[in-house]
């Protein structure tokens, strides 16, 4: 979905080029086609200078990659013309951007080397069988604006997608420490007991209705209000919760003011009773379901959700590549879970889906991290795993599933298979790329038949 900002800068781009003459354009366009190759091994050369930039670049892959996807770049970025969608190219610095994000590249680095590009550009430009005089000065500037325009848009993505991570960071920390939450349940449960506790004893001492500890200006109260309707935003609990406090403090007190017998006393302290024990039960609730949403496990299957996958493998990745240590993914993937569904309903599939992730998690050990990646597609990673015991570990859970009979809540059982793409950690430092060779490893098992495990290509 095109964001508001691409298209200001898709519009701020056309109005660039058009401050240029076309005969402007071209040449700087004829020039970086011409030259891209020579620019891209002027860049790879003065970064590799950088000893904080050589750790990015001196993977092989990198610098095969590199140099073409930095032609190809160099070729696109100053072909545009002012007709042209410029949509798909505010796209692509976007992209770039994010990849810098992911595999944390300083921002900083990222600006030299452009700056690198540009000055050998401004070079190249001196030359008149490049550029003609008259045209030179717009053609120098063209170069620098365009540039700076992409390094713009590439930085504006680059620090949303840092602070995307870093929120999701956030959310890790709160599920690496999320015994809190059940001491927060805990005070917030016993909060709404001594309040119950005191209006008994102020009631069955005879303090007047007027008198009564209202339930909204209590400790409990109190936090709810503030603090528990910011927490659990948008819950239907909540709403239930702030209805059933204005209804013992504006309609059960005050009734308990009106005349009537011991029937009638008794029928206004068990309203009470009630009220509250619907409270604490939906409180409950209320935590539960945050702690699984704020732990970031996967509410069905509990399981790690994909929230977590780029700052987990992120780390895990930064690890391997710093350390040495080996590192492989699997993904994983139910066969025919379309028809599973179909033929035993949506309920079945969710068993299936629960009972499959108790397995995977039974089988793997406890430094390694599964996550639900959404509907019936896993993917665990096996730290200090190298491709030979990742390519062991799939087989044999693959067997494992196999064999596993699968019982339905209508207790009948069945047979799952599952299909499963191994890649190990090959240098590269985007995590993506990883997982990117385990889903091409699926595909291809997909197509081997099912039930199999298939290895990526380096
Ligand atoms: P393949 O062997 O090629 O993987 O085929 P498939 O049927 O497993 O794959 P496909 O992607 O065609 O279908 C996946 C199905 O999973 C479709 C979707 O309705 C179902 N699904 C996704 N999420 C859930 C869920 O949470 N619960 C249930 N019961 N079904 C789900
Ligand atoms: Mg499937
Ligand atoms: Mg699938």
């Amino acid at each position: 979905m095109p964001h508001q900002s691409d298209q200001r800068h898709a519009a701020e781009w056309r109005q660039l080029l058009l401050s240029h003459s076309l005969a402007v354009r071209q040449q700087v366009s004829a020039l970086a086609a011409a030259q891209c190759d020579a620019l891209a091994s002027h860049f790879y050369e003065q970064m590799m200078r950088d000893r904080a930039a050589s750790v990015f670049l001196s993977h092989e892959q990198v610098h095969s990659r590199l140099h073409a996807s930095m032609q190809a770049w160099l070729v696109a970025v100053f072909a545009q013309q002012p007709d042209d969608d410029l949509m798909p190219l505010v796209a692509q610095q976007k992209k770039i951007g994010e990849v810098h994000a992911r595999i944390d590249v300083p921002m900083h680095l990222v600006l030299r080397g452009a700056r690198t590009l540009k000055e050998k550009m401004h070079v190249l430009l001196q030359d008149d069988a490049v550029c003609q005089a008259a045209d030179r000065p717009g053609a120098l500037q063209l170069v620098a604006r365009v540039l700076d325009l992409a390094m713009e848009v590439m930085s504006q993505a680059y620090s949303s997608s840092r602070e995307r991570n870093s929120r999701a960071q956030e959310a890790y920390r709160l599920f690496a420490v999320a015994q809190n939450v059940s001491t927060e349940r805990e005070r917030r449960r016993a909060a709404l007991l001594d309040w119950e506790n005191q209006l008994m004893f102020d009631h069955a001492v005879g303090l007047q209705s007027g008198q009564l500890p209202r339930l909204g200006a209590s400790e409990f109260g109190l936090w709810f209000r503030h603090k528990g309707t910011h927490v659990f935003q948008g819950a239907a609990e909540t709403e239930a919760i702030l209805g059933a406090i204005q209804h013992i403090d504006e309609a059960v007190l005050p009734a308990f003011a009106l005349p009537g017998g011991e029937a009638e006393r008794i029928a206004r302290l068990r309203d009470l009773r009630e009220s509250c024990k619907r409270i604490a039960f939906q409180l409950n609730t209320l935590f539960e379901q945050n702690t699984e949403l704020e732990s970031g496990r996967d509410v069905l299957t509990r399981l790690l959700n994909r929230k977590f996958l780029p700052v987990v493998l992120g780390k895990e990745v930064n690890y391997a590549r710093t350390s040495g240590v080996s590192l492989s993914v699997l993904a994983i993937d139910i066969d025919h879970f379309k028809q599973i569904n179909d033929t035993y309903g949506h309920a079945a599939g969710d068993s299936v889906l629960q009972h499959l992730a108790g397995l995977l998690t039974h089988h793997t050990r406890g430094g390694d991290y599964l996550f639900r990646l959404g509907g019936e597609e896993f993917l665990l990673l096996l730290v200090d795993t190298p491709l030979a015991g990742a390519q062991r570990a799939a087989q044999k859970l693959c067997r494992q599933v196999a064999a596993e009979v699968f019982s339905l809540p209508n207790e009948q059982t069945l047979h799952v298979t599952v299909s499963i793409g191994v890649a190990a950690f090959n240098g590269h430092p985007d995590y993506q790329h990883l997982l990117n060779r385990a889903d091409a490893a699926l595909y291809q098992a997909k197509h081997a038949g099912r039930n199999s495990v298939m290895v990526a290509a380096d």
